[in-house]
């Protein structure tokens, strides 16, 4: 299948191009030229575990990766998880469910994608002909830069930066970073924000003078941000998978639409809710959730982008974002897959840091979406509430999710099925957590984590557990002007 960029001046002959590349050379990125589509084989579906229910969702866009590898990749990569189930459905009320994605090596959703990034830009390269070592450079708002590096780390011809905010994310988010193993990993704070990562990284991923210094160490760059669609297709898989569990288990029947509510941030994940619709899944509204950074809320309730806003350090970190990459390709889709307008519209986000679409678009988007933003008190009070009411221990991400959804069924009154996606695990942010259920305001993150067990006798994981006795190997920061040296002289060692 082809590929063409949002801007319309470049096709990618394949998938396997398109993921080895991660941005196309017009600064566009990457989507499919058409959506498969799986409605007759949803059936078929039911009966598969989450591996091949990926592969098959996965295999649709890829189609020249050999499909047997490919399953057996997915099987690599999801045995990872705990328990053997990559996405668990759990009730936690009357139609209400949380799809529970942080399950894996790091703890949060990006893992779904990350385990199984590897081997799709290996295998791609490989297909592709790409003969030189490849960099991976990673902008994190905290959660994409673990998974990655975990995924990618000792990975033959392989090397991965990181950017981070340096004051921008929880204690153990920095921590699972700054204490990686691997011989091929760098890590970097940056004094800014997600956005001002996001932005040095992708400036260095269209400058020709960058490129042509790198070729001379034979190395090329790659994303594995959710730029990459190979980051967004093993997303997709999850809303499937989650619709047939609900199915499987009696709750609806096939062929009934249901919800997905999502805390949004880079709008990788809710995108991928929004190509599985376009897939044939029975997805009626999908309920775009953010934090005090609510630049999604407005665009949604009004048609116009404005990143000019105040900017919050929230406690769910990974969605302070106010330049969302992947919005880039909805609005695609709305325009009627209009290169030229969206080149237009993201050119002038970034002169004037806004754009507006046209009322048609608007009320077509409307019909789709849904959006909503909770402050930093309403998050806590979430927190507090499910937990007192279900016993269910909510992340601050997944509680600003709960509480969109919640907004939502009152005002829509709707009676479909609702899944809530839930993001991290609640002891990546245990100083939140536990002030948010206990009133109780605890400094040392691992001490926090300790007394949320108490009360919640839901397990520190290991790999929280186990971060106290590591050695910190990356302490460097540096200023954002500062990213292209780093990346340089990294690609030379
Ligand atoms: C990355 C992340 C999000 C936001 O996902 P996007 O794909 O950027 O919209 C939400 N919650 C958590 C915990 C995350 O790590």
């Amino acid at each position: 299948m082809q590929f063409i960029s949002t801007r319309g001046k470049y096709t990618a002959e394949n998938a396997a191009n398109a993921i080895t590349k991660g941005l196309s050379e017009d600064g566009g990125l990457f989507v499919p030229q058409t959506f498969p589509n799986l409605k007759d084989a949803l059936c078929g579906m039911l009966s598969m575990d989450y591996a091949e229910r990926a592969a098959t969702v996965i295999g649709s866009f890829l189609t020249e990766y050999d499909k047997a590898e490919l399953l057996a990749a997915c099987k690599k990569a999801y045995a990872r998880f705990e328990e053997g189930d990559a996405a668990p459905v759990v009730k936690i009320g009357d139609g209400l469910f949380v799809l529970e994605l942080f399950h894996g090596p790091t703890l949060a959703f990006k893992d779904i994608a990350l385990t199984l990034l590897p081997y799709l830009m290996r295998k791609g390269a490989d297909l592709s002909g790409v003969k030189e070592n490849i960099l991976i450079l990673v902008a994190t708002s905290g959660d994409t830069g673990k998974a990655a590096l975990e995924g990618f780390k000792n990975q033959k011809g392989i090397k991965i930066c990181v950017f981070y905010p340096s004051e921008g994310v929880s204690d153990m988010q920095k921590m699972q970073m700054c204490t990686q193993e691997g011989d091929n990993v760098n890590v970097v704070g940056v004094n800014g924000n997600f956005d001002d990562c996001q932005t040095a990284v992708k400036k260095i991923f269209t400058s020709k003078e960058i490129a042509a210094e790198l070729a001379a160490e034979n190395v090329v760059l790659s994303s594995a941000n959710s730029i990459n669609f190979g980051r967004l297709v093993p997303q997709i898989a999850y809303y499937f998978s989650a619709y047939l569990d609900l199915v499987n288990s009696g709750e609806i029947k096939l062929g009934d639409k249901i919800d997905f509510t999502v805390p949004t941030g880079n709008f990788g994940n809710i995108l991928a809710g929004y190509y599985a619709k376009k897939m044939g899944l029975p997805i009626e509204k999908l309920v775009c959730a953010s934090n005090s950074n609510n630049v999604l809320t407005e665009f949604f309730e009004s048609g116009t982008y404005d990143a000019n806003r105040e900017f919050f350090k929230t406690m769910s970190p990974s969605m302070d974002i106010l330049i969302s990459s992947n919005l880039e390709r909805l609005v695609f889709e709305l325009s009627g897959r209009d290169g030229e307008l969206t080149a237009k519209r993201m050119e002038d986000l970034k002169k004037s840091g806004k754009y507006s679409i046209t009322k048609a678009e608007q009320a077509a988007v409307s019909a789709e979406f849904f959006a909503d933003y909770c402050d930093e008190e309403e998050c806590s009070e979430v927190i507090c509430d499910v937990f007192e009411n279900s016993g269910y221990l909510a992340d601050p991400h997944t509680a600003v999710a709960l509480k969109a959804a919640e907004t939502y069924s009152v005002r829509s009154g709707s009676k479909n099925k609702m899944v809530v996606l839930s993001t991290a695990s609640p002891y990546k942010f245990s100083q939140n957590v536990l002030k948010s259920i206990s009133g109780k305001t605890v400094k040392d993150p691992f001490k926090a984590a300790q007394a949320l067990e108490t009360l919640s006798a839901c397990p520190i994981p290991l790999q929280i557990s186990q971060l106290k006795s590591k050695e910190r190997r990356f302490t460097e920061v540096i200023d954002k002007t500062e990213t292209v040296k780093a990346v340089c002289d990294f690609a030379a060692k």
